[in-house]
Formats: C-alpha cells, structure tokens, sequence
C-alpha cells in the first residue's frame, strides 16, 4: 500500500457525538467537497483493545476512562481518505482539539463546544496515518481507483 505524494492516507473517525446528532454527511462533505478521495469506509464499534492502542499518548490521562467509555458509546464511521498531504489538510478541516475554541469553519469549529465530543478523530501525521489506517481497516478494504475529478483538483506536477 502506498502513503506518499498523492496517496498519501489520514485515518478519521467520525465520533458518537455526531453519530448521534446526525452528522454523518456533513463531516463527509467537508472531505469530499474539499477533493480527496476516500478510498475506505465502514461503520465499527469499537472495543477496549483498539482504543487503547489508538489513545496510547492518552492512556495514563485522568481523562481516559471517560474518553474510552464515549468512543464505544455507539458505533463510529471509519474513513481512508487520500490525497497530496492529506494528513495535513485533514487537520487543517477538522480544526483544534478544543472545539469551543476551534476556527470557524472548521468540522469542530462549525459543530462543537467540547473538548472530548469533537465530532471527529484525523492523523496528526502520516507516519500515524499509516498505522491508523493499518490499525482499522484490513489491506482489501482500501480500494484503489481512478478519480476523474483529480483531473480538475491537482495540476500536472502535483499528480
Ligand atoms: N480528549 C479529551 N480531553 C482532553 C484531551 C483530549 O477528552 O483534555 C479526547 C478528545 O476526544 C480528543 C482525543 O482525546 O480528540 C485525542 O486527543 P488528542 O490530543 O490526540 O487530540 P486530537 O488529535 O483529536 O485533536
Ligand atoms: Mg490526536
């Protein structure tokens, strides 16, 4: 599987908060309208053992217990996307940890008020993307395909 230049990966999680309050689609948009290219998507709960590996830089957090208990609160949507340093521009669209306090404009900016509830989960860098994407989805869930919109979204020396 290849991480670099345009197919470079983020791993996000769309969180329960926005299962729950119904934006599934809004948070996709934002990725979509943006012009990557999801290249995984699924719906999966998740258990004690993937979010502890997950959360390893959180897990000697006071906070953890509850963090870990809201992630398996319902079923969250994982998504692959991929594009020319996708990492990055995921963070940039998903905005500060702290929600309150995130660019307007931004998925956590436009959508929340919480620091934990923070609607999504990205990569903070593609060595991470990697593992993340290693770590939710198996090798034939990532698909690989033509994206005839790339045409228009990159130049010629970008691709
Ligand atoms: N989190 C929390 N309390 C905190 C810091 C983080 O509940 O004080 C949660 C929150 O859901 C956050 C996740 O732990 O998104 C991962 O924390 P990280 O610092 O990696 O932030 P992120 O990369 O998600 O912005
Ligand atoms: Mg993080």
């Amino acid at each position: 599987m290849q991480f670099d230049g345009v197919n470079e990966k983020s791993l996000v999680l769309v969180k329960p908060d926005a299962i729950q309050r119904g934006l599934i689609g809004q948070v996709v948009s934002r990725f979509e309208r943006k012009g990557l290219k999801l290249v995984g998507m699924k719906m999966m709960g998740l258990d004690d053992e993937i979010l502890t590996a997950h959360y390893s830089h959180l897990a000697d957090k006071p906070f953890f217990p509850s963090l870990a208990k809201f992630m398996k609160s319902s079923p969250v949507i994982a998504m692959c996307w991929e594009g020319l340093e996708v990492v990055n521009a995921v963070r940039e669209l998903c905005g500060i940890t702290k929600a309150r306090e995130a660019e307007a404009g931004s998925i956590r900016g436009d959508f929340a008020m919480s620091v934990s509830c923070n609607v999504v989960h990205a990569s903070d860098s593609v060595e991470n993307g990697e593992i993340e994407v290693g770590r939710f989805f198996e090798d034939d869930e990532i698909h690989s395909y033509k994206k005839s919109e790339y045409e228009h979204v990159y130049a010629e020396d970008e691709k």
